[in-house]
């Protein structure tokens, strides 16, 4: 979901470019793709919790526009719009489904936590879960939105698609990873299967996905 979370807010930005007059540009853009990344660092905590803070983000980016009007500072808009970009992560993922081991087969209703209420919202399931078809389409489509309006570059639009490509390959791939090494290994000669690394994917308890490659030499 982080590329979603990432690809939506660089769309939003690349869209209002023209309210954002001088702050516009390839720093704004970078600004929001980052914002809307970073909550997912939690991945390796606990998830949705440790570093979604839907009000505390939703606080600061009005903080940071306050200041915005007041110093009228480059380095100020672009905190706001990084920090606006992580609030709307954590709004958003109560649209998504719930914190789980394997999300597509949900047993809980934590979505999002939120720490001034002190409890979880209940997930809205509207994208069931991380790679889910309906993930990777809203990754592609916030990407070509981005990539069709008059603020993306060359270099932006490239690494849009880029985006774009992995999110399909994640989505393509999010049920599958775990029996492809067995499957392929059907296939190929004894030989090659020795020599090849192998794949693993686990789900762990707070909704993380790992992957892990081992070379057997
Ligand atoms: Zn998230």
């Amino acid at each position: 979901m982080a590329l979603t979370h990432g690809a939506v807010a660089v769309a939003l930005v690349a869209l209002t470019s023209p309210v954002l007059g001088e702050y516009a540009g390839p720093p704004m853009l970078v600004a929001a793709l980052l914002g809307g990344l970073a909550p997912d660092i939690d991945l390796l905590a606990t998830h949705r919790k440790s570093c979604h803070y839907p009000v505390g983000y939703t606080v600061v980016a009005g903080v940071a526009l306050g200041g915005l009007a007041a110093t009228r500072w480059t380095a100020v808009a672009l905190a706001a719009v990084a920090v606006g970009a992580a609030a709307l992560h954590a709004w958003s993922d109560v649209l998504a489904g719930s914190v789980e081991t394997e999300p597509w087969n949900p047993t809980t209703e934590r979505a999002v936590y939120n720490h001034a209420l002190g409890d979880w919202h209940r997930p809205r399931r509207y994208v069931r879960y991380s790679g889910a078809p309906e993930d990777g389409l809203l990754a592609v489509g916030a990407a070509a939105v981005a990539v069709g309006s008059p603020a993306t570059g060359p270099t932006a639009e490239a690494g849009l698609w880029w985006l774009a490509a992995i999110a399909v390959g994640y989505t393509l791939s999010r049920r599958r990873l775990s029996g492809l090494p067995r499957r392929l290994g059907r296939w190929l000669p004894a030989w090659l299967v020795e020599v090849l690394p192998s794949v693993r994917v686990d789900e762990t308890e707070n909704g993380a996905t790992t992957l892990s490659v081992r070379f057997r030499h």
